[in-house]
């Protein structure tokens, strides 16, 4: 009997290899997942549909309904979780195959565990990334990874400290509304700063991002920069 971490990320596995599906998912939740498996393409479509995960992993070879059929199916109803799908063959046509289906990743049985693990966190830090993130003029903000990231699909990705990151999200996540400097000390700094270090982390938000990246409203304080 497997016991789940009520608060870890939520995997589909759709093997139909039941040995590989029950080493997996033990592994998995060794992890910290919450694992649900299904063991032909149909039964994945039907939880890929009715239920939320945070990553899918499906098996190419699949009775009732093909690997690549169930990822397709559910491109199709506009399920984006991110798909790693796993396969025996490994030829380049195959893996341009998968990734035409909707599969963020491809994997070749047989496979490490260590690499299916390393690739399973990378697809949910991806979700992280899609799900959880704030508007920052063009860019986003994802709190999770400290990140801004340019949806526009440039490479440039800034890392930000731990307490740029928390300024920015608190900004973020009121646009429109002006900040005082003791309300920004108060909510993101610890009570031996003072309202400089406010002022010396918009300086480091400007540095790294821009200087547009904050406003300063003069005799208030500061917003969003109004891009
Ligand atoms: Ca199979």
């Amino acid at each position: 009997m497997l016991v789940s971490d009520v608060d870890g990320p939520r995997v589909l596995l759709v093997e139909d290899d039941r040995r590989l599906a029950a080493m997996v998912s033990m592994l998995l939740v060794e992890e910290g997942y919450r694992v649900e498996t299904a063991s032909d393409g149909q039964q994945g479509l039907h939880r890929g549909l009715t239920e939320e995960f945070e990553v899918l992993i499906i098996d190419r070879g699949l009775p009732v309904l093909e690997g690549l059929d169930l990822l397709r199916a559910l491109r199709e109803r506009a399920v984006v979780t991110p798909a790693l799908v796993l396969t025996a063959r490994g030829a380049v046509l195959d893996r341009v195959e998968g990734l035409d289906a909707g599969a963020e990743d491809y994997l070749v049985k047989p496979f490490e565990i260590p690499e299916l693990l390393a690739r399973i966190r990378a697809l949910h830090r991806r979700h992280l990334a899609a799900s959880e993130s704030l508007p920052v003029g063009p860019r986003r903000l994802v709190p999770a990874t400290r990140t801004v990231i340019d949806p526009r699909g440039t490479q440039s990705e800034v890392s930000l400290s731990e307490r740029e990151s928390a300024l920015l999200a608190v900004l973020a996540r009121s646009p429109r509304q002006v900040f005082t400097r003791s309300q920004l000390l108060a909510m993101v700094f610890d009570r031996a700063d003072t309202l400089g270090t406010v002022d010396t982390y918009v300086h480091y938000l400007r540095r790294k991002l821009g200087r547009d990246a904050v406003d300063t409203i003069r005799g208030l304080g500061y917003r969003l920069g109004n891009r």
